[in-house]
């Protein structure tokens, strides 16, 4: 690679606020097959501007691409740093942007490849066994830009050279992961311009040296079993006359080209951008990413679309700025859920920019250069963009603040009692302006809204925030204490012909709900033998079934199926047969478990007590009396649908005789106090048998005084 005439010079862009990536986490459908090897090669052709690689002869590229992934994408430019090698192919080998990486220039003066490494030392920190090389003809890329953790890094004297180094390469059967930088479309750039037949030609010859690596690739013996993923990118093009550095889209636009087991032939998309390319072929490889990383770029097939990019169908071209040409690029049109509060926005100005509207890069950034939009590199595909600057450039306006607000749909809160919100926020400043993120909520909560971020200005030309925001919000309650139903997003900012804010990928996410334990309580503490009882429970699955049991020796007193909110009710008869005394009504749930509540049984009335006297006050009297009540009258409770229930509830036992119940055993709870489930009592029946569980349902036992005792201690 020659020595540019461009020579750039600025700082290194503090950050007002750090960010960290998107969660990256490889979708499942973007795993490569596991049962071949993941191999990869990624093909960087210096200089080789994508709009200009259309009018040239490239079957070998044409071919990728027709078999796999097209994205074009938009390098920074200045002031993040100019389209040279050095932050282009350090953006592309890092998978974050030159105000991270901070090479923004080709000095390397200050790189800070200690916090974020070429992936190819990425993956020789993951996988040691892994046989990583890179082959370059700029001499950075193998003695700066990968490091020297890297199996191997060979510079070639040339094209040629680098092209055959790399076919020898991939002949080896341990290549696992290669880079490849070809040089010379740079040079003919220089030299001729991106309009000449010279750049074309250029662009063939590079196109054919891909071929031959793409060739050796699939030559290799074990071809079959392994599973490649080949990437062909560029880290800058050039102007028609020659030269890059600057912030024309020809100078900007570069592209993923990437065929592999991951990518649908014809692939084409437009929220993918360079800093991809190191995530993705992690992913490939089947190496996990750390959101610690801090990475810029997701792996291509864990990107997800954002509400912004529903609007690509409606972009318009422009009504009055020239520099997007003919692009389809903007829209005023909010995406669905979302709305634009231009209650406070002066009439005028640039109608493009009035008050908050829709565009892609292509659009934004042309709409006049050099003023920061370039630097906008988190933003993906469609996103929202709020432009004092541009808005003021057009008379008449009615005032001249720009203030307007984005709402974000309403989301529904599920009952945890935080959220988390994460969006891209590229503020840039040049003037008097502000902005400021709320929280709103339901108006029935009658809850204020919430300040979660204030951006001001000292009115300097500076780009403060460039960043991914996170943050997790603590809801508000209301008097009541009770959590608001729904929660949504202000976005607002105001400027006096100062600068731009930009919003996109606004995420918004909470904990599951804490769970409710699953509880029930019954209609009466004491029933006689014979009668019925309610237990009204709720916290149940959705649907769930339970099955009441009684517990004596157990007996089935029937089923019960929660309903949509987990609440059930149900009616339980209490056998005749059940012996007077302490006993333990049990709800099994549908998992096994089992919630209980004690429930005393008084004797049932015979037939020729008295039915009028309250029979169920006074359980200790006459235990011995009736001892009529017809043992043999219930066995048939149910039988033979539970059999470990046991229906034939011994019915030589006279009822009451061996239940004195001299013991209150720990049945703390008063009457009608609730029994909180899961798993604190065992799951066994009375003396040992087994609960039998009756499909997706539960069951609930009467226990007999011993039992509760036992399960009592087992539960403190
Ligand atoms: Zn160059």
């Amino acid at each position: 690679m020659r020595t540019h005439a461009f020579a750039a010079s600025i700082g290194a862009i503090a950050l007002g606020v750090v960010g960290v990536c998107a969660g990256i986490a490889p979708a499942a459908h973007a795993l490569p097959d596991r049962a071949a090897t993941p191999k990869t090669l990624v093909i960087g052709v210096d200089g080789a501007a994508f709009d200009a690689m259309t009018g040239a002869s490239m079957p070998n590229v044409q071919a990728l691409q027709a078999g796999g992934l097209t994205a074009a994408s938009n390098m920074p430019a200045n002031p993040m740093a100019p389209t040279v090698s050095g932050p282009g192919w350090s953006s592309i080998a890092t998978g974050v942007w030159p105000d991270k990486h901070r090479v923004v220039d080709n000095n390397f003066s200050a790189p800070n490849y200690a916090q974020y490494p070429d992936y190819l030392s990425r993956i020789e920190a993951a996988a040691p066994d892994r046989s990583t090389a890179t082959i370059g003809t700029w001499g950075p890329i193998s003695t700066t830009i990968f490091g020297s953790a890297v199996d191997l890094r060979a510079q070639g004297s040339g094209d040629v050279d680098t092209t055959s180094r790399a076919v020898a390469q991939l002949q080896l059967p341990e290549t696992d992961d290669l880079f490849v930088h070809l040089d010379e479309v740079d040079g003919a750039g220089h030299s001729s311009g991106s309009s000449s037949q010279a750049y074309r030609d250029a662009l063939t010859v590079a196109d054919a040296q891909i071929g031959q690596m793409v060739a050796a690739v699939e030559a290799r013996p074990n071809y079959a079993a392994e599973d490649w993923l080949i990437l062909v990118t560029s880290d800058h093009g050039h102007t028609p006359g020659g030269g890059h550095g600057g912030s024309t889209k020809l100078e900007r636009k570069t592209y993923v080209i990437a065929q592999g087991s991951e990518f649908a032939p014809g692939t084409v998309r437009h929220d993918v951008r360079i800093s991809d390319i190191a995530p993705t072929v992690l992913a490939h490889d089947g190496l996990a990413i750390d959101p610690a990383w801090d990475l810029d770029g997701t792996a291509v097939n864990a990107l997800h679309a954002d509400d912004f990019d529903t609007l690509r169908p409606q972009l318009r071209t422009a009504q009055q700025e020239s520099g997007p040409g003919q692009l389809l690029g903007w829209t005023d049109q909010a995406p669905s859920g979302w709305s634009v509060d231009n209650s406070r926005m002066p009439s005028g100005g640039a109608p493009e920019f009035h008050g908050w509207t829709f565009m892609t890069d292509d659009f934004f950034s042309n709409v006049e250069l050099g003023q920061h939009r370039e630097n906008n590199v988190r933003s993906r595909d469609v996103f929202a963009v709020a432009d004092s600057d541009e808005w003021a450039d057009v008379s008449p306006r009615g005032g001249n603040t720009f203030d307007s607000t984005l709402v974000s749909p309403a989301y529904e809160l599920n009952g945890a009692d935080t959220a988390q919100v994460s969006f891209v926020s590229d503020y840039a400043v040049d003037g008097p302006q502000g902005a400021s993120v709320w929280a709103t909520f339901d108006a029935a909560s009658g809850i204020p809204r919430q300040k979660l971020v204030d951006y001001q200005s000292d009115g300097t030309r500076e780009n403060p925030v460039n960043a991914v925001e996170h943050m997790t919000i603590d809801l508000p309650r209301d008097a009541a204490g009770a959590l608001p139903q729904t929660m949504s997003l202000q976005f607002s900012y105001s400027g006096n012909n100062s600068a731009f804010w930009v919003i996109d990928q606004v995420r918004f996410s909470q904990p599951e709900a804490p769970v409710a334990p699953a509880e029930f309580s019954i209609s009466e503490s004491t029933v006689a033998a014979g009668g019925t009882v309610t237990i009204a429970g709720s916290g149940f699955g959705a649907g769930e079934t339970i099955v009441a049991e009684l517990r004596s020796t157990p007996q089935e007193l029937g089923h019960a199926t929660a309903d949509d909110t987990g609440a059930l009710s149900h009616e339980l008869i209490i056998p005749e047969a059940t012996p007077a005394g302490e006993h333990t009504l049990v709800v099994i749930r549908a998992d096994g478990s089992e919630i209980a509540q004690p429930l005393t049984v008084t004797t049932a009335p015979g037939p020729g007590t008295d039915p009028g006297t309250d029979p169920g006050t006074d359980p200790g009297t006459d235990p011995g009396t009736d001892p009529g009540t017809d043992p043999g009258t219930d066995p048939g409770t149910d039988p033979g649908t539970e059999p470990g229930a046991d229906p034939g509830t011994d019915p030589s036992t006279p009822p009451g005789a061996e239940n004195p119940a001299p013991e209150t055993p720990g049945t703390g709870q008063p009457a009608g106090s609730v029994a909180r489930g899961g798993a604190q009592l065992a799951v066994t029946g009375a003396a040992g048998a087994p609960v039998v569980l009756v499909g997706a349902a539960a069951i609930v036992v009467l226990a007999g005084a011993g039992m509760l005792l036992a399960r009592r201690r087992r539960s403190s």
